[in-house]
């Protein structure tokens, strides 16, 4: 058996070795290492697979956030509407300009942001809401984008977790991931669904004039070369990135697949194991699980992880803490709230190895152990 990893990026790269480094020698040969070619193709396939106007390549996700809430010219004391259970780059970036994070428990299906509490926390400051597709699976968008019409807010879609899902309106319209909102952010962090070989980011936008501004923003606030109209930052996809980015995204498809077919085959496994919740998938949307997270229940989540842990079965805990709980948000949290759903999450989660090469074998020892941990009292 191949020995288990939360991710295997080693077997992933043995499958398409020969593309990959033709991908890589190829900008070598060209030394076109900052906007090459590949960088201006990896953007139209990406814009063509998502069915969206503009792709921008940038440095990662957490920029890719950061400059969708500077290209909204969200001003200092503005209010921005999140989740509480997410990776920290989403509220950071909201923080680190000068903005106000406004925390959201979460929904106890998707672990997404509780649509049905977002309105509750629209003040006249509030400008923007900053959805987090969680695990794989997306946010009620539904809800999202139908309470920013009535309230005038932008949405700013967190994809970094979900490139590839797809989210189904009432009336039967299907949109990507990403393309729903304003901006869609996402990271191509090697772990990600759709990861390079170190760091990089896109947003997504069907609107012209803020793709203009992204573009702007992330090279400098320059429009014409050596004339600064607006503060920017530095932030770019470099083109060894971008093409071995363009040697995985026809795979894309295949590779969500093959994590749903994982996680059915833990499904069906564990399903029926008293002590442990299977993710839920909601009808809107599809789950292309980017994490395989059960929910351990009495008390026991820890100890399973030590056990586990023993065992030399990876597992790991995302997320362990809530944001609202994390020092350096303290300032922006009334401590008399209660965030009771993103709590028992923290308390509960552990997600499985999953990735794009996990085979039967490696799912029946991994499910074997846990269910041995819930056999032996
Ligand atoms: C990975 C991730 C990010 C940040 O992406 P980087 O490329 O690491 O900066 C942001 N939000 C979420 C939800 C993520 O999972």
């Amino acid at each position: 058996m191949r020995p288990l990893s939360m991710v295997d990026l080693k077997s992933q790269y043995k499958n398409i070795k020969t593309e990959i480094d033709a991908a890589i020698q190829g900008v070598i040969d060209s030394s076109q290492f900052i906007k090459g070619q590949d960088v201006t193709l990896l953007q139209s396939e990406l814009a063509s697979y998502l069915g969206v106007k503009h792709v921008i390549a940038c440095g990662n996700g957490t920029d890719a956030l950061q400059i969708a809430l500077m290209a909204l010219g969200l001003k200092p004391g503005d209010e921005v509407i999140t989740t509480d259970f997410t990776f920290i780059a989403t509220v950071e970036v909201v923080a680190l300009l000068g903005l106000k994070p406004v925390l959201v428990d979460v929904d106890p299906k998707t672990f997404c942001i509780n649509a049905d509490k977002i309105e509750e926390k629209i003040t006249p400051q509030t400008k923007a809401i900053v959805p987090v597709h969680l695990f794989g699976q997306c946010a009620d968008m539904q809800k999202i984008m139908d309470i920013a019409n009535r309230h005038n807010l932008f949405v700013v879609e967190d994809t970094a977790q979900a490139l590839g899902a797809d989210f189904s309106f009432d009336d039967g319209k299907k949109l990507k991931a990403g393309t729903i909102g304003h901006v869609g952010c996402t990271s191509f962090f090697p772990s990600k669904n759709l990861g390079c070989y170190g760091d990089g980011g896109a947003l997504f936008t069907n609107n012209d004039e803020i793709a203009e501004q992204i573009r702007y923003i992330s090279n400098h606030g320059m429009k014409v070369r050596y004339h600064h109209d607006m503060i920017g930052v530095n932030s770019r996809l470099d083109t060894i990135q971008a093409a071995i980015l363009r040697v995985k995204l026809p795979r894309l498809d295949s590779y969500n697949k093959a994590r749903q077919e994982a996680a059915a085959k833990y499904n069906i496994e564990l399903e029926n194991v008293e002590g442990v919740v299977t993710p839920s998938k909601i009808d809107s949307s599809s789950h292309i699980y980017h994490q395989y997270t059960l929910l351990v229940k009495d008390g026991r989540r820890n100890d399973l992880k030590k056990f586990l842990d023993e065992k030399g079965i990876p597992c790991m805990i995302y997320y362990p803490i809530p944001i609202h709980q994390q020092k350096a948000f303290a300032p922006y949290v009334d401590e008399n709230e209660m965030f009771s759903v993103s709590q028992q999450l923290a308390d509960e989660v552990l997600s499985l190895p999953m990735h794009t090469e996990l085979d039967d074998e490696q799912i029946s020892v991994i499910t074997t152990a846990v269910k041995s941990f819930f056999q032996k009292q």
